[in-house]
């Protein structure tokens, strides 16, 4: 149904990245492309300015093991890491790189009363493309 398809994910252990694995296979046409992608928050500059250079880099390089090791379950999936923030960075990424349908979860789970987590209700709200929210 879709071709290009893009699962933003979360790199924590509450967030059930298999079901929009799933979804994402599911919706997909036989010749799909698929793009993983997570966004880190930026940490302020003058925050940044007080921590070793290591620190930055290690962290970015344990997102990015954290993120393939996370894609490798959904075939052929290649990851984006990006820095920034999560729901305009999703909705501009997706707009600008042709994606047709955005998998996000709805929010975290045990969370249940709330519809939609802050960054999956603005990527709902402002994506070109449709989007599929787990429940
Ligand atoms: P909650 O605050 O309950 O975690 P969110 O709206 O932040 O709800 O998260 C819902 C979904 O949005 C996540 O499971 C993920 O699919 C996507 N998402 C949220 N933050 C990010 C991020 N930093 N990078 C990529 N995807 C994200």
């Amino acid at each position: 149904m879709y071709k290009n398809i893009l699962v933003p994910i979360l790199l924590d252990d509450e967030h059930d990245t298999q079901a929009s694995y799933l979804a994402a296979r599911t919706l997909a046409d036989a010749d799909a492309k698929f793009t993983v992608l997570h966004v880190m928050e930026a940490i302020p500059s003058f925050v940044a300015t007080q921590l070793p250079k290591d620190a930055l880099d290690n962290s970015h390089d344990q997102a990015e093991k954290a993120l393939k090791q996370s894609a490798a379950a959904l075939e052929g999936a290649s990851t984006h890491l990006a820095v920034g923030h999560a729901g305009r960075f999703i909705v501009d990424y997706a707009g600008e790189n042709r994606v047709d349908c955005i998998i996000i979860a709805s929010h975290r789970p045990g969370i249940e009363d709330y519809f939609l987590g802050s960054t999956a209700a603005r990527v709902v709200r402002h994506a070109q493309c449709a989007v599929h929210v787990i429940r």
